[in-house]
């Protein structure tokens, strides 16, 4: 075998599975289509610390852009709701350089003794005899075939290694989000607080602003994709909501970015026999807030390490990796679900319903907004909602 591992993608799930596999004894090689990791960036670019810390990602200057005091929540009636950086979920935090943080975590896997090769497209799976043998390349025109025995796929979002290992990745258009995001510069903000605009304009959509500066910010849009027919509507409602805004329509876009997120549940099975998918390839992202940065790293730790001891007990069956379905399941199932379940019920309420919520929230003063603390506001000061909302956990 050419190696142990092959991992397909260097995002950060895949290069934080690299890392830890090799860091346990792995041989491995870690495979990137583009010619720059990280670049282009399709990403808001915000993150909270404490993931990766427990990811064992180190927390590092060169990679950040802008240190957050917390997020400021918009009702669809413009009333904000403010949480300070303790009490926030995965997303928020820090505001990252997400080509610097790429390259950094695929830096770590390489220090850590991987090989890592960039402008090379894995095309297809080896599979013989039910048993994955490798992948199949092409890189500057050239085709190649790589042998190992053992595949991790965090080929992102659009990801085909699952398709190829068989395995059910279907996303249904009410569980996908289209995405739009501008560049602003040129403006003049407090750096210090995320933005998140809930249930905005006639579809529905989701804005968030993640700073970079006082002058700078990652201003964009995610819609349900079966409330829109066309990627125009979303351009559409971006622009409409910055020119309106106070702040935003000083500023001007200097770079763009579109993309697709899953907002479903986690796949129903990440494994098969030599194959694991990690990050937005196995949907680890939250349906609440579209950030799957963090849990991509957490999902690569755990790929990695039963990689590795998978490698030493020469033993690639589906059964061995069934370590890794139960590992990160425990660590991130229940919070993705219920987040899951959160979105797919704020997506049926009216904006008024998500006003009342949020003002009670303010006048009651819950810092944290989790699905649970929401829902204890609800019991206690609007039970009639609660019983429209029904049952979310
Ligand atoms: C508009 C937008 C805004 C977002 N904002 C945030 C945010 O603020 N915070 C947050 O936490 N998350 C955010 N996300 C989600 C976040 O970007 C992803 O969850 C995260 O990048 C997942 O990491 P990953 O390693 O699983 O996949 P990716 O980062 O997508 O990496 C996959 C890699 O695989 C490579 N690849 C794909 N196919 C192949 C192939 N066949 N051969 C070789 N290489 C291949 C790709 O080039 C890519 O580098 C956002 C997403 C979008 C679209």
């Amino acid at each position: 075998m050419d190696y142990d591992l092959i991992v397909v993608g260097a995002g950060p799930g895949g290069s934080t599975a690299a890392r830890f596999a090799a860091e346990n004894g792995a041989r491995v090689l870690l495979l990137e289509k583009r010619e720059k990791i990280g670049y282009p960036v399709r990403c808001g670019e915000g993150i909270a610390p404490k993931w990766l810390e427990f990811s064992n990602i180190p927390i590092d200057n060169y990679w950040i852009s802008k240190k957050v005091k917390g997020a400021k929540i918009f009702s669809p009636n413009g009333s904000c709701l403010v949480v300070e950086d303790d009490n926030l979920g995965t997303e928020v935090g820090l505001v990252i350089d997400r080509v610097k943080f790429d390259q950094t975590v695929a830096d770590l896997a390489v220090e850590a003794g991987a090989e890592c090769r960039v402008g090379v497209f894995v095309k297809s799976l080896i599979i013989e005899n039910n048993t994955v043998k490798g992948v199949e390349v092409t890189s500057n025109g050239v085709e190649e075939k790589i042998s190992c025995n053992l595949v991790i796929g965090a080929d992102g979002f659009e990801s085909q290694v699952g398709r190829w290992a068989g395995l059910n990745t279907l996303t249904k258009p009410s569980d996908s989000c289209g995405a739009l995001q501008y560049y602003l510069t040129n403006l003049n903000i407090d750096p210090n607080y995320c933005e998140f605009y809930l249930s905005k304009g006639s579809k529905g959509a989701y804005i968030w602003s993640f700073p970079k500066s006082k002058t700078e910010s990652n201003v964009g849009i995610g819609c349900l994709m079966s409330r829109v027919h066309n990627p125009g509507e979303i351009r559409d409602l971006l622009d409409d909501f910055i020119s309106n805004h106070p702040d935003f329509s000083k500023g001007t876009s200097i770079n763009e970015m579109g993309g697709g997120v899953s907002l479903s549940p986690p796949l129903d099975k990440t494994i098969r026999q030599g194959v694991m998918l990690v990050g937005d390839a196995a949907r680890h992202i939250d349906s609440i807030t579209g950030g799957g940065i963090a849990n991509a790293c957490i999902a690569g730790m755990v790929a990695g390490k039963v990689a590795a001891d998978s490698i030493k007990s020469k033993d690639y069956s589906e059964e061995f990796l069934e370590k890794y379905e139960k590992g990160w399941r425990e660590l991130m199932e229940d919070r993705l679900y219920h987040s899951y379940v959160a979105k797919t019920k704020l997506s049926q309420v009216s904006p008024e319903m998500i006003d009342t919520v949020v003002a009670t929230m303010n006048r009651v003063g819950v810092a944290e907004p989790t699905v649970q603390s929401i829902l204890s506001v609800l019991d206690e000061y609007h039970p009639d909602i609660l019983r429209e909302v029904g049952e979310m956990i």
